[in-house]
């Protein structure tokens, strides 16, 4: 071209490194059910969650992703979810592109479809994390891109991440998961991160489940003959009590407000669970309270000076999981 010919060379490309992916079975992947994740892919996720704590803790930062742009596009509010991947993104040196404000200030607001603000975004980034209010939403955006993206949330459906980092917490915090007993309080029906984590715990031998909610929040009925298929050994009931003596963890959720068509059913359960410091005595010595968070009543807060009060060290895993797994798609770690 014309233009080109008169100029010195900025850059001495033959010099620089190249950019190598490493094959670890989850290079390019997009991350949108926790089905896709086997009990292989798990454990490598984990094994690099454990050093991306120890890298945080003894160094605070590396370059492994220096040169890559993750492009964080939240539809739906966050806190938790989009601060750790700006946080992971930047603690293994790459950088972000925050479109966590709500998407009124992007041409979403414009009226841009999803596959478009996708197939723009990913001129930019090399991985997309997507938070989307319909089901099914992350699945059109992995069609439509040519880099991964991953699910952090679409409307009721699943919510990878956060079950990738309750499953992490219940490693970290009790040694295993096999054999646990695990109950899940509050909003069944439209908790995605209860969706998520109920998929997962479905790979491990003879894990029980209890299931905790009103009966009109109780686990999708296809989630549930899932379970049975599996011979996986579940109990539902609308009472704490019934389950707070012999579980290992207690996962708790909110109600999903959002969710809900009609107000006043929201109105009928809001409220219907709260954990006290009088139920956690009658809880296991060693056990723990989890919640995805953000919580809105469910955990009195004079239970979180309690030690098997998880949900902040939970928050805090969040982070090294998100770290492992953007560094796996990547193909870095
Ligand atoms: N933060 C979690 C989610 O996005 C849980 C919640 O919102 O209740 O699904």
């Amino acid at each position: 071209m014309e233009y080109m010919k008169t100029l010195p060379k900025l850059f001495d490309f033959e010099a620089m490194p190249k950019r190598e992916t490493l094959g670890n079975g989850l290079t390019g992947l997009d991350v949108i059910s926790v089905d896709q994740l086997n009990r292989e892919k798990l454990s490598y996720i984990f094994h690099r969650a454990h050093e991306m704590r120890e890298l945080v803790e003894r160094v605070g930062a590396c370059d492994l992703l220096k040169g890559y742009v993750l492009a964080c596009l939240f539809y739906e509010p966050s806190t938790r979810t989009s601060a750790s991947f700006i946080a992971a993104m930047e603690r293994l040196g790459g950088s972000v592109i925050p479109i966590t404000q709500g998407v009124k200030f992007s041409s979403v607001s414009k009226g841009e479809s999803l596959p478009d603000t996708i197939r723009t975004l990913e001129q930019y980034a090399d991985v997309i994390v997507l938070r989307h209010p319909d089901l099914g939403s992350a699945q059109v955006a992995a069609e439509a891109a040519g880099i991964p993206i991953i699910n952090a949330g679409d409307g009721a459906g699943e919510h990878p991440t956060q079950a990738l980092l309750d499953l992490f917490t219940i490693y970290e915090e009790l040694g295993r998961v096999e054999g646990l007993k695990v109950a899940m309080v509050g909003d069944l029906r439209y908790g995605r991160t209860v969706h998520s984590l109920t998929r997962l715990l479905m790979q491990y031998d003879d894990v029980s489940l209890r299931f905790v909610s009103p009966d009109t929040l109780r686990l999708p009925l296809n989630l549930m003959n899932q379970l049975l298929d599996r011979k996986i050994k579940v109990r539902e009931t609308n009472d704490v009590a019934d389950v707070i003596e012999n579980a290992d963890v207690l996962y708790v959720t909110r109600i999903q407000k959002e969710r809900f068509s009609d107000p006043a059913l929201y109105d009928e359960v809001k409220g219907c669970y709260e954990i006290t410091p009088e139920l956690m005595k009658r809880a296991k010595e060693k056990m723990v309270v989890m919640h995805p968070l953000p919580r809105v009543g469910e955990i009195h807060t004079a239970v979180d000076s309690d030690p098997r009060a998880a949900y902040f060290r939970q928050v805090k895993n969040g982070m090294f999981v998100r770290m492992a797994l953007l560094a796996a798609v990547l193909g870095k770690a």
